[in-house]
């Protein structure tokens, strides 16, 4: 038997061999905190999870070192030492881990279809999606060359290493005015690194940002380089870019958090799954439940506001409850 799949307009129409097809009852997609605990709630509720990892197995948090706000570990962790915890305690209970990118979805029948690195099917009774968001970057080179040396796009996660120092925010949103706001209560100085003349934030948190005294706003400035030593030293700034009265400012703080926005990694369900206007998986308040019967989102691919490991957790753990009552009413 042959099985076509959707066209892929570049290679041109592909066939699949039946050994490529596999029936599950629970699909996981993604790896981080989200997908590993809701594969241990789905494979203790005997509803034997395949989980796929992605590109980033273990998620956001393999790309840190300390992870100290994690409930149940008093002396903290490193996040890669923890997402292999998770890992372990999902394997445990019977979650086949396996590593592969979904690459697109069919959510218009049941069961859902899910296609993983482009040539195998998954046809899954129920699909939880926890494939993350990812935090935007400004594109420097000193971004990466600083990474955990400075840098940072949580200042929830990393703020509190900075107690007492001057730190900057890039942005101009809701997210740096809430960031900038909470580093002032642990910072010396915060410089907020404004683009325009004008927040993009709400007048309430724009109130609260002029209210607090050891903000400095750096408006029409733009941050094109870091510099450092052993980690970040400093911020290049370019004021007022390309008019006459442009001119290159330096600024010397200790931490660079990047505040301009997180693209929720949600692309390949757009067709089908409703999402708010920046990606951001729309659920069922109070739910994981998402447009689709049968679909179910958890972590911060659906969570604009909190995006914490722990909330992530919290939401896989709902969404695998979620997914083992919609089996249990669909099977009477
Ligand atoms: P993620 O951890 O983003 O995992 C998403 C998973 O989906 C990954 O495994 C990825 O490979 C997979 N995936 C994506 N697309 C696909 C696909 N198409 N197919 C298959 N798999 C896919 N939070 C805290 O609470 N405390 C902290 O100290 C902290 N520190 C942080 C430090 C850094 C540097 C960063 C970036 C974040 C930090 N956070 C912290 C935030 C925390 O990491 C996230 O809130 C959390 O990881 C979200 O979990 P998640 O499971 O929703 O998604
Ligand atoms: P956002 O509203 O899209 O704002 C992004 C900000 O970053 C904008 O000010 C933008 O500048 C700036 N920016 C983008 N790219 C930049 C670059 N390359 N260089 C410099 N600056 C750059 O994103 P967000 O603040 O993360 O908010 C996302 C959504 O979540 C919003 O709907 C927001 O209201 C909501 N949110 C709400 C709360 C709350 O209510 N407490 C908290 C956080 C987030 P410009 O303004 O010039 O475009």
């Amino acid at each position: 038997m042959e099985f076509f799949k959707p066209i892929d307009v570049k290679k041109g129409p592909q066939t699949l061999n039946i050994e490529n097809i596999e029936k599950v009852r629970c699909l996981i997609i993604g790896s981080g905190p989200a997908g590993y605990t809701a594969a241990i709630y789905a494979a203790r509720a005997n509803l034997s999870p395949v989980l796929y990892t992605g590109l980033q197995m273990g998620g956001q948090l393999t790309t840190t070192t300390e992870v100290e706000n994690y409930p149940g570990y008093p002396d903290g962790i490193t996040g890669p030492e923890m997402m292999e915890h998770l890992k372990k305690q999902a394997e445990r209970f019977g979650t086949s881990v396996r590593f592969g990118i979904a690459t697109s979805a069919d959510f218009s029948g049941r069961p859902h279809k899910v296609t993983i690195d482009e040539k195998k099917i998954i046809l899954a009774d129920t699909v939880i999606i926890a494939t993350g968001a990812t935090a935007k970057y400004l594109g420097l080179e000193a971004e990466k060359k600083y990474a955990g040396m400075g840098v940072s796009a949580c200042a929830t996660c990393d703020g509190f290493f900075y107690r007492g120092k001057d730190v900057a925010v890039v942005g101009g949103g809701d997210t740096a005015a809430e960031e900038a706001t909470y580093l002032a209560g642990l910072c010396n100085k915060v410089y907020l690194i404004v683009r325009r003349d004008v927040l993009r934030a709400s007048k309430a948190m724009q109130q609260r940002v002029f209210n607090t005294k050891n903000i400095e706003l750096l408006w029409e400035h733009q941050a094109v380089d870091l510099f450092g030593d052993k980690g970040v030293e400093g911020v290049i700034l370019v004021k007022k870019k390309g008019t006459p009265q442009e001119e290159t400012v330096r600024i010397k703080v200790d931490g660079f958090f990047l505040a301009i926005g997180h693209t929720p990694n949600s692309d390949i369900f757009s067709d089908y799954l409703e999402t708010d206007s920046v990606g951001y998986i729309k659920t069922v308040p109070g739910s994981s439940r998402t447009n689709i019967p049968g679909v179910f989102a958890a972590g911060d691919v659906q969570d604009p506001v909190y995006r914490q490991a722990v909330t992530a957790a919290g939401s896989g753990c709902m969404a695998a409850i979620d997914a083992e009552r919609f089996l249990a009413e669909q099977n009477g």
